[in-house]
Parts: C-alpha cells; structure tokens; sequence
C-alpha cells in the first residue's frame, strides 16, 4: 500500500477575467515513516499543493490518494500546521488546540484531556489559559503544532512553520519537530514541509522534492543519506545543500 500519493495534479485558479496555472501535472509518492521537504520558489504552488494533500482545495486535474483512498475533502488522520499560525486571537491556548475536536464532536471533557496531552508534548504546560497575544511566536507555532496533533494525524503536512520565527526560536522548534516525528508514541508517521530553505530542508528531511517556478513542476527528487542528528557545519551537509542550490538556480 502506498501511503501518499499525488498523480499528475495540476491546478488552474480561475475568474471571469483569467486564469492562472499554478501547479502542472505534479507527481510524487511518500512512504510511511518519510520526512520530506517540498521546495520551491515563491508563487510556485507549494501552499496549494498542501490544501490540497489536506483536502483544503481540489486539484482541477489529477489526483491525490491518502491510503489508497481518494482524498476528497478534510482526510482523515491528515493535519497542518500552518505558517501564520492560524490561530483564533478571542480563543486561549487550551480553546485554540481544542478546536478541532469540537469540530469532529468530542465532548468537551475528551477534549481536554486529548489537548492537556498535546500541550504537554509541545512544552506549553501552565500556558492553557493564556491568548495568542500573551505568546512569542515560537510559542505560538507549538499551538498551532498541538493543535494539529489532537488530529492523531499519521500525516503531517507544515505550510513553512518556521519561517515567521526568529533563527534562534526556528531551529529549536525543528529539532523539536523531528523528535516528534521520532516518537513512537505518536501517530505522526510521515512528514510533509514546505519550506523555502535549502538549509532547512537538508536538516530535515530524508528526501527533498524541488519544484520549479511557476507552473510548477517537479525538477527534481533529492535523497538526503545524511545520518542524524545533522550539522550544518560538516562538509557533507554543505555539499547537499550546494547540489539543491545548483538545481534551483
Ligand atoms: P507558494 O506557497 O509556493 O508561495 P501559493 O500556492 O501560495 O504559492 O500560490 C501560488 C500562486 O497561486 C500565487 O500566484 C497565488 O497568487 C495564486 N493563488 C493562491 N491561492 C489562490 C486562490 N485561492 N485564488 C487565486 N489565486 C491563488
Ligand atoms: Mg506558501
């Protein structure tokens, strides 16, 4: 069984006025237990192709495949993170991660215990109560990565989470990431990031997929073999990331 599958999606935002390719018969399959890093440059549909995985948004060709199960609408055991945080500024902490197990209809004491459980994994213990507004944006992603996880998520997609954060602060969370994606405990199997940057991605991921300007293709399908955890002063990390480099540029 293939875990994740996308077949040549391709998808054309229209209005009355034009029409606009952003993705172009885009390909690719994830095994469970991968972390992949999707890069490309600005515009090129990276965030589409994520709303899409997710059941966000519908391609207008080809198709997405979750489990061998066409993904048409919200997929279940599939979550996001997102870059903004998406969070409710009226909401505290503990409402914020709950939300969308209100939405799924858990009562509201299941919903706690399953969101106290999250907001313990993501350090934001003592914080239940406090409003986006009280929290850095460091703190503010872990809502936003709690919130995604009461989901049980086997899938994980992240729309460049780290990229409003201070350097300090992003690197912290991606090691905190990949420790998530490491624990058994967790549902999270397969990860599937978005990101801009090539440093980034060779930190992370197992295989990094590059996509082209828009419309956007894949031009390549990058294996990183780098044992972790991973420096990004040794010579082999800089050499991945020069190869991404010359691929894109
Ligand atoms: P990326 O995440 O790679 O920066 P996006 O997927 O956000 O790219 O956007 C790709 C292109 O599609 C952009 O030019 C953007 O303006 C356009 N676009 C994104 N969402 C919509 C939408 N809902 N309607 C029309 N155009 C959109
Ligand atoms: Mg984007």
């Amino acid at each position: 069984m293939k875990f994740l599958e996308v077949k040549h999606v391709s998808k054309t935002y229209t209005d009355e006025s034009r029409s606009l390719t952003v993705l172009k018969d885009i390909s690719f399959a994830a095994e469970e237990g991968e972390f992949i890093c999707v890069i490309g440059p600005s515009g090129s549909g990276k965030s589409t192709l994520l709303r899409m995985i997710t059941g966000l948004d519908r391609p207008t060709g080809g198709e997405i495949y979750f489990k061998n199960r066409k993904v048409e609408g919200v997929a279940d055991k599939v979550a996001m993170v997102f870059q903004s945080f998406a969070l409710f500024p009226w909401l505290t902490v503990l409402d914020n991660v709950t939300i969308g197990l209100e939405a799924k209809g858990i009562k509201r004491k299941d919903r706690i215990a399953i969101a106290e459980k999250y907001i313990d994994k993501v350090g934001l213990d003592g914080f239940e109560e406090a409003f986006p507004r009280e929290l850095s944006g460091g703190m503010k992603q872990r809502v936003g990565l709690a919130r995604a996880l009461t989901m049980e998520p086997e899938l994980l997609c992240m729309d460049e989470p780290f990229s409003a954060l201070d350097a300090f602060t992003a690197q912290n969370l991606r090691e905190e990431v990949l420790d998530l994606w490491l624990d058994e405990n967790l549902p999270v199997k397969t990860v599937l990031m978005v990101t801009h940057g090539i440093e980034e991605a060779v930190f992370m991921a197992d295989r990094i997929i590059v996509l082209s300007k828009r419309p956007a293709k894949v031009v390549a399908d990058v294996k990183v073999d780098l044992p972790r955890p991973r420096n990004m002063k040794d010579r082999a990390f800089s050499e991945t990331a020069d190869r991404i480099y010359s691929l894109i540029f």
